[in-house]
């Protein structure tokens, strides 16, 4: 045991085989391919002596690393030539001020007005922080059906002078998602902008549905820090006068996420994470993938007395599964024996209870089966 590296070793072996299956909706599960890397070249990154998080966000080392991050994923969600890719901090609860403040005087710089389609936790609070920048309109809500479906787009009554419409593309806490932006005139000029926090990157994008995509990156891209805005070219440049600089996106944008320090460290974690997806196959593989893991868990509670999801089959999250034990007195137990299983983060939201499993992208369908076996194992012995 004298050779320096068998300590290190045996401890990236022994925490390998601690490793369980993390159903966190965020800060959520990263590929173990992307750690150990991260791990590997923490000390030197490519034989420069300092780790990533050590260098300067000036350096051509590091400049590097944002350029490749930023064309791989452009190149995983086809994002057309005439959007730009921002890197941001403040996450997407930050983004419910700075998306106002840079678009809401888009039509009306006096007048400003946005639409909202409410779907669950996330668009409600999006909606009320947007309401202290201008005029809310709530075109359609799910409220009064406890936010089980999405309202249909025929029932939206969206306004003309909105100088967007604002979704949330899969509620997280709630389990709703939308599997299609609809139609509503975006080529007409309206403008569509999507928190997609929870489900960037599982899925294609439509960019001719979306003209704004935002999310933070904990739940589907790398650690929590980096905020992810796509936004077309044209959008930019309508910032309220008191927006500050570092979330102005056209100065963003001017300065290629550089106007200041941006989280060096978790656009790096990121840039891995979309490496490892491209050797996935890219989204469409991965959204295959997501499809089945969903498939799976969803077929699995239908055909149950004893769980259930209560969600519109037709909306039903492929990231995000709620679900509830037909006996309520049974959830301690099941998650205590949960845990004890390797299957960790399984308690729903408090404002929803229950349990949730967030089944992201780096979610293995082993860890889906492993799930399904253990309910189905702890619904046996309660019977
Ligand atoms: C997690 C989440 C947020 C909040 O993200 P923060 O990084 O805490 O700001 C907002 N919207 C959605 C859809 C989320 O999943």
């Amino acid at each position: 045991m004298n050779d320096p590296q068998t300590p290190a070793l045996a401890g990236m072996q022994r925490a390998l085989a601690e490793r369980v299956f993390n159903f966190s909706p965020g800060p959520a599960a990263l590929p173990v391919e992307v750690l150990q890397q991260a791990a590997e070249e923490m000390l030197s990154w490519h034989g420069t002596g300092v780790s990533v998080m050590e260098m300067s966000h000036r350096s051509k080392e590091f400049e590097g690393i944002l350029a490749e991050t930023v064309a791989d994923l452009r190149e995983l969600l086809h994002v057309p030539k005439n959007f730009r890719i921002l890197f941001l901090q403040g996450g997407a609860i930050g983004e419910n001020a700075i998306v106002p403040l840079n678009l809401m005087r888009l039509r009306h710089a006096e007048q400003p007005k946005a639409d909202f389609v409410v779907t669950g936790a996330w668009s409600v609070k999006t909606e009320q922080e947007t309401r202290r920048y201008g005029e809310v309109n709530i075109a359609a809500s799910s409220a009064d059906r406890k936010f089980t479906e999405i309202p249909a787009v025929t029932d939206w009554k969206l306004s003309d002078d909105a100088a967007y419409v604002h979704l949330c593309t899969n509620e997280t806490i709630g389990g709703v998602e939308f599997h299609e932006i609809p139609d509503i005139g975006q080529d007409q000029g309206r403008v569509v902008v999507a928190d997609a926090s929870s489900h960037i990157l599982s899925r294609p994008v439509d960019w001719s549905r979306v003209q704004v995509m935002y999310g933070g990156a904990q739940k589907n891209i790398g650690p929590a820090g980096v905020t992810i805005v796509i936004v077309r070219e044209d959008l930019l440049g309508h910032a309220h006068p008191l927006c500050p600089s570092a979330f102005n996106w056209r100065l963003v944008a001017e300065h290629g996420s550089m106007y200041n320090t941006p989280p060096t460290y978790a656009i790096y974690i990121a840039g891995l994470v979309f490496k490892w997806l491209k050797r996935q196959g890219g989204v469409p593989a991965i959204e295959q993938r997501n499809i089945a893991k969903a498939k799976a868990l969803y077929d699995f509670l239908d055909q149950s007395d004893f769980y259930r999801n209560e969600i519109d089959p037709h909306c039903r999250s492929r990231m995000n599964v709620p679900f509830f034990l037909a006996d309520e007195t049974r959830n301690e137990a099941f998650l205590q024996q949960a845990r004890a299983n390797g299957l960790l983060q399984l308690k729903g939201h408090k404002s929803v209870g229950g349990m949730r499993a967030s089944i992201y992208n780096a979610m293995p369908v082993e860890g889906v089966y492993a799930l399904i076996d253990f309910m189905r194992e702890f619904e046996r012995i309660a019977a």
